[in-house]
């Protein structure tokens, strides 16, 4: 099959992207994957209220079907399938497990996964009290005036701790080892905080609760195994960006994200939008943004 744009992800950023050239004319093809694992991180998140225009705010799984639809309406095919591999040699060359296509101008959103831990209680606390996003999932009911707990020790650690202290009654660090990674200045603002304690050389061994929600972990610091309330856990423990199929074909920096200069990889015509491009912002809305831009360099480029 040939085609002038293909898009891959199934998250804001691509979706984004196909409102975007599919409205300019350009028809673009999403790549999005098998249809069960569609939508990205979004979709596991239930209440998103800080995306724009939705006062009341809007559930991940509604707000990723309405970019669909809306990128629908402007005449985007979208194919359920995974782009397995690349090759950008000759051309740019995608394959699924069922057609080869070859595409004018590609639009890579595969995003990136954020780490979880496997403890006791890890999958039964998930969308619980348990999540990857204080800044998606912290604002909840469920965490307001409660003891929260974030694990990670770098920056986004130290973010996540500090917007939660806006709703928790107190919010502990769990350190695996005796030190941060976080920066001298982020380090700084978490300490200076008086509801952020920090508890280094520290695992959690268990999460319990009743059948709806978190309720407090079995933490183990330094041998010393203790039992903390806790309504609220946040990994903070890093991303993987999904560039798995990319690696020999685009430049990556060295945690495996893609390099871009707005959006623009090192090889002219493959565009690069979302958190597959970003290990810091990674939001829905900055997503999106990234998405916009990378459909506007890819009518510059198809119009050349
Ligand atoms: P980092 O890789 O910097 O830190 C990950 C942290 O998670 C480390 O402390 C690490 O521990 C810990 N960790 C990893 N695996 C486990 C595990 N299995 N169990 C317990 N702890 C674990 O990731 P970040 O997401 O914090 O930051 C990514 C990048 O984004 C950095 O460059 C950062 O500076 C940047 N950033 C900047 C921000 C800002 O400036 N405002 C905000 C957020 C991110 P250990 O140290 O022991 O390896």
């Amino acid at each position: 099959m040939n085609i002038p744009l293909a898009i891959i992800g199934s998250g804001p950023a691509a979706l984004t992207a196909a409102i975007y050239s599919s409205r300019a004319g350009l028809n673009p093809v999403v790549f999005e994957g098998e249809l069960d694992v569609a939508g990205g991180q979004l979709m596991t998140t239930t209440d998103v209220e800080n995306f724009p225009g939705f006062p009341d705010g809007i559930d991940g799984f509604e707000l990723v079907e309405n970019m669909k639809k809306q990128a629908q309406k402007f005449g985007t095919q979208f194919i359920g399938e995974y782009v397995n591999k690349v090759d950008f040699s000759n051309g740019f060359l995608l394959f699924t497990n069922t057609q080869t296509i070859m595409a004018k101008c590609v639009i890579i959103a595969t995003g990136a996964v954020a780490k979880k831990l496997t403890f006791t209680g890890s999958d039964m606390y998930w969308n619980k009290g348990i999540s990857a996003c204080a800044v998606c999932d912290g604002a909840s009911s469920l965490f307001k005036n409660k003891p929260l707990a974030v694990i990670g020790g770098g920056d986004s650690a130290m973010e996540e701790a500090l917007f939660l202290t806006k709703f928790g009654s107190v919010v502990y660090i769990l350190v695996r080892g005796d030190t941060l990674r976080a920066s001298k200045y982020m380090k700084a603002k978490a300490e200076e905080n008086p509801k952020i304690k920090f508890l280094y050389l520290t695992q959690v061994l268990e999460a319990k609760g009743d059948t709806t929600k978190l309720k407090s972990l079995v933490i183990n610091t330094n041998g010393e195994i203790q039992e903390i309330e806790c309504n609220g856990l946040f990994y903070a423990i890093g991303h993987i960006p999904a560039t798995e199929i990319l690696k020999g074909q685009l430049a990556l920096d060295d945690q495996g994200y893609i390099k871009t200069i707005d959006t623009i990889t090192n090889i002219p015509g493959i565009l690069a939008c979302g958190d597959v491009q970003d290990h810091q912002w990674r939001q829905a809305i900055t997503a999106s943004a990234s998405g916009c831009i990378a459909a506007l360099q890819a009518e510059k480029f198809l119009s050349k």
